[in-house]
């Protein structure tokens, strides 16, 4: 697959906000918030979550379409949001979206780091890695598949189950994955209660996948 180089572009911006943006020191921040991972391998651990608005994607069960148009995004210092952080106890950060990966996240790692706060991704991977990552979650879009190094460096595949068909994407998507990463399966929300028995099947079927529950749906948290 072709790799794809920052396709997606900010509106209105003037030279130097575009350099800050390229630079990963301007990001369009949509949301921040201190919470429990409530999905995939790290469920029920605290941290602070990164929303960074835009996405290209369009999965139309999305549940953050909002998220989609960064440009009603306000623009934050990269330092700022990770001063946010202070107020809290976070020893690690969720960074999510939208699509995350649309921007330099090299900066935002690196101050992470420098505060011992540990660094997770989740991701479609349908735009080149930057940032420096203790976990990277895949999560791939059948309408922009991942690029190889997302396969490559992943530590946890989720894919999200909406229908029964999806169960074979799933195993193509794993066949791509490397052979250490966790293989978690998702009930896509608003099918959750129709889906759930067939993954609960197919999991004790193939034993490789893991289920992976919105549990901070069931807990009513953010
Ligand atoms: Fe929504 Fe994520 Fe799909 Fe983008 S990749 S449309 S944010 S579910």
């Amino acid at each position: 697959m072709q790799e794809k180089n920052k396709l997606y572009k900010l509106h209105g911006l003037n030279d130097q906000q575009n350099q800050l943006v390229e630079q990963g020191l301007l990001l369009p921040l949509m949301e921040s918030f201190y919470t429990l991972q409530g999905e995939g391998y790290n469920t029920g651990q605290a941290a602070y979550f990164i929303r960074l608005g835009g996405c290209d994607i369009g999965c139309h069960w999305c549940d953050v379409k909002e998220s989609w148009n960064a440009n009603v995004h306000a623009l934050t210092n990269t330092v700022d949001i990770i001063k946010l952080t202070d107020q809290y106890q976070a020893k690690a950060v969720v960074v999510t979206g939208g699509e995350p990966l649309i921007y330099n996240l090299n900066t935002l790692t690196d101050l992470c780091k420098k505060k011992q706060i540990k660094t997770f991704i989740e991701t479609s991977g349908s735009y080149p890695l930057t940032g420096n990552w203790d976990w990277i979650c895949l999560s791939p879009k059948k309408l922009q598949e991942p690029l190889q190094d997302a396969y490559d460096k992943a530590n946890e595949l989720k894919v999200i189950v909406h229908n029964k068909n999806d169960f074979e994407f799933a195993e193509y998507q794993a066949k791509k994955t490397n052979a250490s990463a966790h293989l978690y399966i998702q009930p896509e929300w608003s099918k959750h209660d129709e889906i759930l028995p067939s993954i609960i099947n197919y999991i004790k079927q193939y034993p490789k996948w893991k289920i992976s529950l919105q549990t901070h749906k069931y807990m009513k948290i953010p």
